[in-house]
């Protein structure tokens, strides 16, 4: 058997046993060939990019850039003790990454392509089996520095990768390496606190974060959204906390120390289980047009969809959903958040509703709609609803009437009793949002 036809049987073999393409298993196997792997290298995680990559032993996940600095992703960078990297007090070598999934990627890369400023010059290359382009900057007037980026699509994912140094020499060969050591793969939903990119949250909704993850570390316990919650308690600055307060949820009546006591416990290796790394990257992040801030966390907390828990804690002081939801939303209004909108009534967010019936002034959602035809058709109330019958007559200064009609009889609201809808333009919405659910 010759090399050649040997060397095409692993490679069958290795596209059978993994799935990829034919020329994807084949590029995997020559990389190998030519680098073997070396001890010098870990490999670094981050879970939820899909992506992984050997790093040289010396490099760490570093945390600073998790605070919304210069570029917005995790970055890891090489570290004083041990580098074979010259010079550690004036150089820099860093890898920032990105995934975006919001972005039509294949476009994203052809529209990177042909970017007529001509800042970069284009390199078709492979990077983790997939086809890539290498951007160099055009007019590198600094010798010594450098700096390249990769841009590809995989799964319909886009993802950016950005390597700079101000050792051109020392660490080409090193990004050469690692580039090479991409892998690319399905983003997972359990990992390290550390490997979490939190790109969109606000550094406010970081701190919480970290915090609540501390206070789990701290107890031996699971990270879930009870320590969320406790941290957005304990949090100083943030609508939460303020919200919080008003409802007299304080770090005293928590029994929690407002400082955290982080000595000893690297946080960024603290496990995230796959509930709570779903309300991080998935359930906040949802409420937030860009950035994740402390009310959008609570909203996450508060959502019947939350799996990771968390509002036990302080219903444990006698403050129930509803109540916390109501002050939340008038907060939240009070701060014009235009991805906010919640039912008039119950003052739950959109999001959490299967829909929403607007008026020139206020919106009612199904669940409360459907009370209300619960109501009048004699049935069972619904749990968790605090739509009721309207029985205070007509008050002075408050216009109590239908939203929707402007009928005055037969009206429902629920506390603080500022809007109100009749009987009929309930039942005839509820019907209609029956049948869009039926069909
Ligand atoms: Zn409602
Ligand atoms: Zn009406």
């Amino acid at each position: 058997m010759t090399v050649d036809k040997h060397f095409k049987r692993l490679v069958r073999a290795r596209a059978a046993r993994t799935g990829e393409s034919y020329t994807a298993a084949r590029w995997r196997l020559r990389r190998a060939a030519a680098n073997p792997s070396k001890a010098t290298t870990k490999r670094a995680k981050l879970a939820d990019l899909g992506l992984s990559v050997a790093i040289p032993e010396t490099w760490h996940r570093v945390t600073h850039s998790m605070w919304g600095q210069s570029y917005p992703a995790l970055h890891y960078e090489v570290t004083k003790n041990g580098s074979r990297l010259a010079d550690l007090e004036l150089n820099s070598h860093r890898l920032g990454s990105v995934r975006d999934p919001a972005r039509a990627a294949a476009e994203a890369v052809e529209r990177a392509r042909s970017d007529p400023s001509a800042r970069f010059e284009y390199t078709d290359t492979m990077l983790g089996g997939t086809p890539a382009i290498r951007l160099d900057p055009a007019n590198n007037r600094q010798p010594q520095a450098s700096e390249r980026h990769y841009c590809l699509a995989h799964n319909d994912h886009l993802f950016i990768l950005r390597f700079t140094t101000t050792d051109r020499r020392a660490c080409d060969p090193v990004f050469d390496q690692m580039a090479a050591s991409i892998e690319l793969g399905d983003a997972s939903d359990e990992c390290l606190l550390g490997e979490l990119s939190m790109t969109d949250y606000a550094p406010a909704s970081i701190e919480c974060v970290l915090i609540g993850a501390l206070m789990a570390a701290q107890k031996g316990e699971d990270f879930s959204g009870r320590h969320l919650l406790a941290a957005l308690v304990l949090g100083d600055s943030g609508i939460a906390a303020s919200v919080l307060r008003t409802l007299d949820v304080t770090p005293e009546r928590l029994g929690r120390q407002a400082r955290v006591d982080d000595s000893g416990i690297a946080f960024l290796e603290i496990p995230v289980p796959a509930a709570t790394f779903e309300l991080l990257t998935q359930l906040m992040p949802g409420y937030a047009l860009e950035t994740v801030r402390t009310h959008h966390a609570l909203l996450g907390i508060l959502s019947p969809r939350n799996p990771a828990g968390g509002l036990e804690l302080v219903e444990g002081l006698g403050v129930d959903a509803i109540q916390m939801r109501t002050a939340l939303a008038d907060r939240i209004a009070y701060e014009n958040d235009a991805s906010c909108v919640f039912c008039s009534f119950c003052r739950k967010p959109a999001l959490d509703v299967a829909q929403m019936t607007p008026n020139r002034f206020s919106q009612i959602c199904n669940e409360c709609t459907a009370a209300c035809a619960a109501m009048i058709h004699g049935r069972r109330p619904l749990p968790d609803n605090p739509m009721d019958r309207y029985t205070g007559g007509k008050r002075a200064g408050l216009f109590t009437a239908c939203g929707y009609c402007g009928a005055d009889e037969d009206l429902y609201t629920a506390p603080p009793q500022t809007r109100f809808i009749c009987g009929v333009c309930a039942v005839r919405i509820d019907e209609t949002t029956t049948r869009a659910d039926g069909q």
